[in-house]
């Protein structure tokens, strides 16, 4: 039986997401198959990627947006198709850094830390990723966390244009699932794991936690 309550709560809960509420897409970077980066302790890549963006997802979803989520399911999906797998608003890929296999060979691993936001130029959406790119920074920022320069070292393979050392935001312009994407879209790469500083202090649930909640908190901030 249904009560005068129940229905106001029933009413209450079909209000919480607006029918406006945008959507985000919360990309898994890699598969388990093609586990990308290796981390110094031999954790693969998307098992980090895979914690920190399903928290980020939570968080999204906490704040009243809705999320689409790709290759957290484990099944392979072409780069191509990621940010297209849903109708967005907003596209994010989480990933984990590796370096150039010169700096591990000799030994530099600790050298490199921090995280790095790429957006492409090619994206039809340029100004309103770099916005999003600007926000997120600017709460990885605010949360302790520092930026990586290393992608825009002038090195072959590197060589990624800076467009805010500060907050840690290059261009990589030929990024499948950016220059792909129908909606603003950046890729956060949130540490180095082939650190094993670093991958120690990302594995950490509270590491996980205040990350996904800047990344989430950048993205509403920019208002997708
Ligand atoms: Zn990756």
């Amino acid at each position: 039986m249904s009560t005068i309550s129940d229905w106001v709560f029933g009413l209450a809960a079909l209000f919480a997401l607006p029918a406006s509420a945008a959507l985000v897409i919360v990309d898994t970077g890699h598969t388990p198959l093609h586990p990308g980066a290796t981390g110094a302790s031999g954790r693969v890549e998307y098992l980090y990627n895979l914690d920190l963006s399903t928290q980020v997802a939570k968080d999204l979803q906490a704040k009243g947006l809705k999320v689409f989520r790709t290759a957290a399911d484990g099944v392979e999906i072409p780069l191509k198709d990621r940010s297209t797998a849903a109708p967005a608003d907003f596209f994010v890929s989480i990933h984990h850094d590796s370096m150039q296999q010169q700096y591990i060979d000799a030994g530099r691993q600790r050298e490199f830390h921090g995280y790095s936001i790429f957006v492409s130029e090619l994206s039809p959406h340029y100004e309103e990723s770099l916005k999003c790119a600007r926000a997120i920074g600017e709460k990885m920022l605010a949360n302790g966390e520092s930026p990586s320069l290393y992608h825009a070292e002038p090195i072959k393979g590197e060589n990624r244009p800076l467009v805010d050392a500060r907050l840690g935001i290059h261009r990589f312009d030929d990024l499948m699932v950016l220059k792909t994407a129908k909606a603003p879209a950046v890729l956060v790469e949130a540490g180095v794991i082939v650190n094993p500083d670093e991958e120690a202090r990302l594995a950490m649930p509270a590491t996980i936690s205040r990350t996904a909640q800047a990344i989430a908190d950048g993205i509403v901030a920019c208002k997708p």
